[in-house]
């Protein structure tokens, strides 16, 4: 029987809410799910039993190396020679995990799956083409099989009956080719309010700001509305903000309660990144833009003026209420 492994995404040493989602994914693949910690194990324990995980290995806090390889090379060393699915999230971290995994097992990688399934003895995977208009499904004829999995495709749901989970401490390998890479240097982003990925109001910009001052209508707006913002790929590409705040295919994936594109034609690559959310907002001057297609609430106007008027009017029902 194989095992499913997954690979915890953590940040400072706390769950990152992607991990749910991969242990809901891993359910449908063995009965046996097993995830490994770098640190925080018995947290994760309480956290990870409402979801049916069976095992929690510990690795303890690894400092300041760079975690994926560790952590891929550690799970391939606990697999040795049986029978496993292991899954990573589609992030950093988890995609050198996967890459480190692949190499030490032999084993296939899919990476960017946005779902997955047991069909017999063979994990199916779901992956996005052409910009997320079609799905493929793609199976891996091996008896050991990495996936990476693009947050938030999976929705987290807990089990009816909460599991205990063994909890169990393990050696890192760090002596594994490729994990030698030291961190030298962190700086963190300075962001006020929620991570973007996480943010249940997400409020982007794009080049319909004509200039990177207006930025600030967007971050404003985000802030009053308690979400955080975002981008599209034409203005971090023009250097108006960092690569960390780009919704879409080669950036974050969000699905929040509220997404709202001010000034972003909507390009398939866009798209793919933010149609997820609950409710889409969409201000462009031009009523042909393709954004529109996927709205709920469509502005045709000019952002520049609109967005000072859409502020002051969120300020003042907030403070009327
Ligand atoms: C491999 C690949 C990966 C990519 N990955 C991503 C990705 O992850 N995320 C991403 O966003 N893009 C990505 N792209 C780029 C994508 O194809 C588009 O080029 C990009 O999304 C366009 O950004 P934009 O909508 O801001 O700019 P534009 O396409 O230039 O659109 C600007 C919009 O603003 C409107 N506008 C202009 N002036 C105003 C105004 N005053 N008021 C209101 N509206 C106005 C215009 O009508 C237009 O619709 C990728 C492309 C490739 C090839």
């Amino acid at each position: 029987m194989a095992t499913a492994w997954v690979i915890a995404e953590q940040r400072d040493g706390v769950l990152a809410p992607v991990t749910a989602e991969l242990v809901t994914a891993a359910r449908e693949l063995a009965v046996d799910v097993a995830v490994l910690v770098a640190g925080g194990g018995a947290e994760a324990v309480e956290a990870l039993g409402r979801f049916g995980v069976t095992r929690v290995v510990d690795v303890g806090p690894l400092g300041d190396v760079l975690a994926g390889p560790i952590l891929g090379a550690t799970v391939a060393r606990l697999i040795g020679d049986a029978p496993a699915f292991v899954l990573t999230a589609q992030t950093y971290t988890g995609r050198d995990a996967a890459a480190r995994a692949s190499v030490e097992l032999d084993a296939p990688v899919l990476t960017n799956a946005v779902g997955l399934r047991r069909d017999g003895a063979e994990l199916v995977t779901e992956h996005q083409i052409f910009g997320g208009s079609l799905v493929v499904e793609a199976a891996a004829d091996a008896e050991r099989v990495v996936v990476a999995v693009r947050p938030k495709s999976v929705v987290a749901v807990e089990v009816d009956e909460q599991t205990q989970p063994t909890l169990s401490a393990a050696t890192a390998v760090t002596e594994a080719p490729g994990v030698m890479v030291r961190v030298i240097e962190r700086r963190r982003e300075e962001r006020a309010g929620p991570s973007l990925d996480e943010a249940t109001v997400v409020v982007s910009g794009g080049r319909g700001l004509g200039k990177p001052e207006a930025y600030r209508y967007v971050e404003e707006l985000a802030s009053l509305l308690g979400g955080a913002p975002g981008a599209s790929r034409a203005i971090v590409d023009a250097g108006w903000v960092p690569y960390a705040y780009q919704v879409g295919q080669t950036g974050t994936t969000v699905k929040p309660e509220l997404y709202v594109a001010v000034g972003i034609s909507g390009a398939t690559q866009h798209l793919v990144g933010m149609k997820g959310a609950k409710h889409i907002v969409a201000i462009n001057k031009d009523k042909d833009a393709p954004i529109f297609s996927v709205a709920d609430l469509g502005v045709v106007g000019d952002a520049l003026s609109l967005m000072p008027r859409l502020i002051e009017a969120v300020r003042e029902r907030r403070h009327a209420s």
